[in-house]
């Protein structure tokens, strides 16, 4: 789900500074799984943004596609 307060803004790629991993906010596992994506829980300092919001711009930044949602991504790859 999108999350429009800060810091993601909205935004539908959410990046984890720490992890160096992305997440797609469309695909994300279910909030409180253990092991999941868990984006509520990246620290705000951690949160990364991209512009333009797609995984082919977190990639150039460095970060690598979570494996929770975001390995059936197509667009991944484009
Ligand atoms: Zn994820």
């Amino acid at each position: 789900m999108l999350r429009f307060h800060s810091p993601f803004d909205g935004k539908r790629f959410i990046g984890d500074k720490k992890k160096m991993i992305f997440h797609d906010s469309h695909h994300e596992s279910i909030p409180g799984r253990v092991g999941g994506c868990q984006i509520d829980r990246i620290a705000p300092e951690n949160v990364a943004r991209f512009d333009p919001d797609s995984p082919a711009e977190a990639i150039i930044q460095g970060f690598a596609p979570c494996l929770d949602c975001l390995w059936t991504e197509s667009s991944v790859h484009e």
